[in-house]
């Protein structure tokens, strides 16, 4: 809780806290454009060694490290292979087309939130004229809250190897993939060639992501960073706080599963919602429920303090994040219980 909300839109919405300000407060700051700034530079080794990677660069944002990279994998007339409801694709503003000549291929997750492998050999062109190249594979982790299976992503590098792919991972959440699979990250990222991190979700920071990879992937990236407009010059600022989310925030993203699991078993019990089935693999909870309740629901949730995200017209988005107790769950439940219960939402629903 903060502020007396319950604001379950998004991970993003969490508040630096005090030891995340003070960090940022004191930082040693330099013009990071000259590659003088002590604490992104403190934060790009912090992030490679933990990524397990060569080199790491500080990012303004997760669409613009996504971007740089299918940038620097890709060249205009280059295809890359994607998920239809794949955060590169569908939320980013088609950048890679807009910006970088690059055609993607979409095609439908499976269920859990892979790219089946045979659908994408089936989808990668010949070498011929009348086709884009196929250059790059991209998946994200976690999908929708889903983890990648770890014997899927194997097989994803072999397949890549085997056609000569890249393989870029968004990974927004991908330590909510490592603390729910209980491994280390680099058994996770071991498999791809570049992998995007966001600092500003679960882990906290107020600004940033860390784009991973080889270092030379990482001087294409850096190229393409200052031609988007993303260099930046005393950034330490907030790459001070990127430090904090790194080294401090990662484990406790276990206390955001237990209370979305909490969440999903507390809604179950609710006629009115239907709660996905394998919702609260991570730290969200998708939730079906009637078009004409919608609307109402979510107005009346508000004015009790509890904020809910929608991911369609029929579905409800929960996000637990470090700005969310325990209590709050409880609390949280009983509001939809009793705004679902109340007569003024019922008439709603036959209008
Ligand atoms: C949030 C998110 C991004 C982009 O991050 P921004 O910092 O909001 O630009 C990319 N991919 C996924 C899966 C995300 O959830």
């Amino acid at each position: 809780m903060c502020g007396g909300i319950i604001d379950l839109r998004s991970d993003t919405v969490t508040r630096p806290g005090n030891a995340m300000r003070e960090a940022m407060a004191g930082a040693a700051v330099g013009d990071d454009v000259y590659g003088d700034d002590p604490s992104v530079n403190r934060l790009q080794e912090l992030a490679a060694e933990v990524v397990g990677t060569e080199a790491a660069l500080f990012m303004p944002s997760g669409t613009q490290s996504n971007l740089c990279a299918l940038l620097a994998h890709c060249q205009r007339g280059d295809e890359y292979i994607v998920g239809q409801t794949a955060h590169t694709y569908r939320y980013e503003g088609g950048g890679a087309a807009v910006v970088g000549g690059i055609q993607p291929q979409p095609l439908e997750f499976s269920a859990d939130g892979t790219l089946d492998l045979a659908l994408v050999e089936s989808y990668l062109k010949p070498e011929d004229p009348h086709f884009a190249r196929t250059r790059l594979l991209c998946l994200e982790n976690t999908q929708y809250g889903r983890v990648l299976p770890l014997d899927y992503l194997a097989a994803a590098r072999s397949f890549v190897d085997c056609h000569g792919l890249a393989l870029h991972l968004d990974g927004a959440r991908i330590f909510n993939a490592s603390v729910e699979q209980e491994v280390p990250v680099t058994e996770i990222t071991r498999h791809a060639d570049s992998v995007s991190v966001c600092l500003s979700k679960g882990l906290g920071a107020p600004v940033g992501s860390v784009l991973c990879g080889s270092h030379s992937f990482i001087e294409k990236a850096h190229r393409w960073r200052k031609v988007l407009g993303g260099g930046m010059r005393q950034a330490g600022v907030l790459a001070a706080a990127g430090i904090v989310a790194l080294t401090r925030n990662v484990e406790r993203l276990a206390d955001d599963h237990v209370n979305a699991v909490a969440l999903a078993a507390g809604l179950r019990s609710i006629d009115e919602l239907q709660v996905d089935a394998d919702a609260a693999q991570t730290n969200m909870v998708f939730v079906g429920v009637r078009r004409d309740l919608l609307p109402q629901l979510r107005a009346e949730l508000a004015r009790r303090g509890i904020l809910i995200g929608v991911s369609g017209p029929d579905r409800i988005r929960l996000v637990t994040h470090l700005d969310v107790e325990a209590a709050d769950i409880a609390t949280a439940v009983a509001a939809f219980e009793e705004v679902l219960r109340s007569p003024p939402v019922r008439r709603a629903g036959r209008l």
